[in-house]
């Protein structure tokens, strides 16, 4: 999880803005761009709903070198760290399977939840991941999309449909159950929580609780009391 720093060597490059560092190792110059447009966007979006102090300056590791593996994780703070190991896991996604604008916003949605709660431990089984999955699939993909369009990855592909709320929504209809596993479980109830509150009652909602530095035990009974109010579907 934490503090995992790569030497650096020569190979090392760098780009920043707006609160963003991005230092990549073997990645072509047009990922690193696009991976510094969404990490930058999606900081400045996070903070628009939150509050400026939700996630602070981060920095964006990226190391692409044979043999290592596809993996991506934050230390729950500042950093997020990708690793891959050939150019064609940069491929669309439909074609390679791997979303990385999904990745990178899911990651910083992360660092958001975790840096605003204490007793994290605490925290409702599902609520770490449904949260990230949510708010990177529902908030920054699709302004993501509005704002760059497709081109926004080097080799452009629809992401709203692939890393967005596309699928979801679709598992998601009217007469579904609701899902029993805890992960999908917490992402159908932040669903459920926007589409009965209103997006902008729903932002200021998590605004006001994130701001608090709230234990995880007390965020856990808010959302619970916040899902009760809700009208009951069908009825
Ligand atoms: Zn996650």
């Amino acid at each position: 999880m934490s503090g995992i720093r790569f030497p650096r060597r020569g190979g090392w490059q760098y780009a920043s803005r707006d609160g963003v560092v991005v230092s990549c190792w073997g990645l072509p110059a047009p990922f690193r761009r696009a991976f510094l447009t969404i990490a930058a966007n999606t900081r400045a979006y996070y903070r628009t709903l939150f509050g400026a102090e939700t996630v602070p300056a981060v920095e964006l590791n990226v190391r692409m070198e044979p043999g290592l593996p596809l993996r991506l994780w934050t230390n729950g703070a500042d950093r997020i760290y990708l690793t891959l190991s050939n150019k064609s896991q940069l491929a669309p996604a439909p074609k390679s399977g791997v979303r990385h604008v999904h990745g990178i916003t899911h990651e910083l949605a992360h660092i958001v939840l975790y840096r605003a709660l204490i007793n994290l431990s605490e925290l409702a089984e599902g609520w770490g991941e449904g949260w990230a999955v949510y708010l990177a699939s529902f908030w920054a993909v699709p302004r993501l999309f509005q704002r760059h369009g497709a081109g926004l990855w080097p080799y452009p592909y629809d992401y709203r449909r692939f890393d967005g709320p596309g699928r979801l929504i679709e598992q998601f209809g009217a007469t579904s159950e609701p899902p029993s596993e805890p992960v999908p479980r917490a992402v159908y109830d932040l669903y459920r929580l926007e589409q009965g509150l209103g997006s902008k009652e729903f932002a200021a909602r998590f605004r006001s609780m994130l701001r608090r530095r709230m234990r995880a035990d007390d965020f856990n009974e808010r959302i619970a009391a916040a899902l009760r109010r809700l009208p009951r579907e069908g009825a």
